[in-house]
C-alpha cells in the first residue's frame, strides 16, 4: 500500500502534468489537501511531506483538528463545506479561508464574528450546473453577492468555487469548467484581489486545470477512500 507521502507526491505530479498540458506555469495551481473524516495523524504525515494547505468540510471536526494542530502554525486552513448560520462563529474564529459562501446572511455573520487582524479570505460558491438541491448561488446572482461581500470589513473576496454536477461526460465537464473560468474572469475585471478559482477534485484535476483552476481540492487521491 502506498503511503500518504507517496500519494501526495503522485498528486503533485498529476497536477504538474496537467499544468504542462495546459501550457501553464508550474506552481500556478495550488493543491488543497482535503482531510475530512481522516485523523489528525494523517494530516501530520502530509504536513511532514511538505503539504501546507488543508481543507475540511464539517465545522466541529475541522475546529477540533485546527486546535489539535495549533503548533503547526504555518498550516493554512480552508473551510469548504456547507455552513449553517449557527456555526459561522466557529468558522470565522478558526479558519483562514472559506470556499462555500453563498448568501449574504452567512457572509455578514462571518465578518461580524471575525476578530483577527487578518481578514477571512472568501470564495463565492457557484451552483454552476444549476442543480435544484445544490449549495451555491446561480451564475446570475454572483454580482449581487460579490458587492455585498465587498462591503464587509473583515472579509476579503478572492474568487469563486464550484462543485460540478456528477455524471457529466468529459465534454460536459470541460464546458462546465469553462463557464466557471468565464465567470471568474468577469469577477476579476470588477474587483481587486481576485486570484483564486477553486475547482477540480481527485477525479477531474486535468480538465479543471485546463480551464484555469488555481486551486484543486484533492481528498481521496492523497488520503485514500473515505468510509
Ligand atoms: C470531499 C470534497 C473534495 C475532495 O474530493 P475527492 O474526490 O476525495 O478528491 C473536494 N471538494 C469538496 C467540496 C469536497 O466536499
Amino acid at each position: 500500500m502506498e503511503t500518504i507521502a507517496e500519494r501526495l507526491k503522485s498528486a503533485l505530479e498529476s497536477l504538474n502534468e496537467a499544468s504542462q498540458k495546459a501550457n501553464r506555469a508550474p506552481n500556478s495551481v495550488q493543491l488543497l489537501a482535503v482531510s475530512k473524516t481522516k485523523p489528525v495523524s494523517d494530516i501530520v504525515l502530509a504536513y511532514e511531506a511538505g503539504q501546507r494547505l488543508f481543507g475540511e468540510n464539517y465545522v466541529q471536526e475541522g475546529v477540533d483538528k485546527v486546535k489539535a494542530l495549533q503548533q503547526l502554525s504555518d498550516i493554512e486552513w480552508h473551510f469548504i463545506g456547507p455552513i449553517q448560520s449557527n456555526k459561522t462563529k466557529l468558522v470565522a474564529e478558526h479558519f483562514d479561508w472559506v470556499h462555500s459562501v453563498d448568501r449574504r446572511k452567512i457572509a455578514k455573520r462571518l465578518s461580524e464574528q471575525r476578530h483577527d487582524s487578518c481578514a477571512l479570505k472568501v470564495l463565492i460558491q457557484v451552483n454552476i450546473n444549476e442543480e435544484p438541491s445544490k449549495s451555491g448561488v446561480l451564475p446570475n446572482e454572483i454580482d449581487e453577492l460579490a458587492e455585498q461581500i465587498s462591503e464587509l470589513p473583515n472579509l476579503q473576496l478572492r474568487g469563486l468555487m464550484a462543485i460540478p454536477a456528477s455524471q457529466q461526460s468529459s465534454h460536459e465537464l470541460l464546458d462546465t469548467f469553462a463557464k466557471m473560468q468565464h465567470l471568474w474572469l468577469d469577477l476579476q475585471s470588477k474587483y481587486q484581489n481576485i486570484d483564486t478559482l477553486s475547482m477540480g477534485m481527485s477525479a477531474d484535476i486535468e480538465p479543471a486545470v485546463l480551464k484555469g483552476s488555481t486551486m484543486v481540492r484533492v481528498g481521496t487521491a492523497i488520503f485514500g477512500a473515505r468510509n
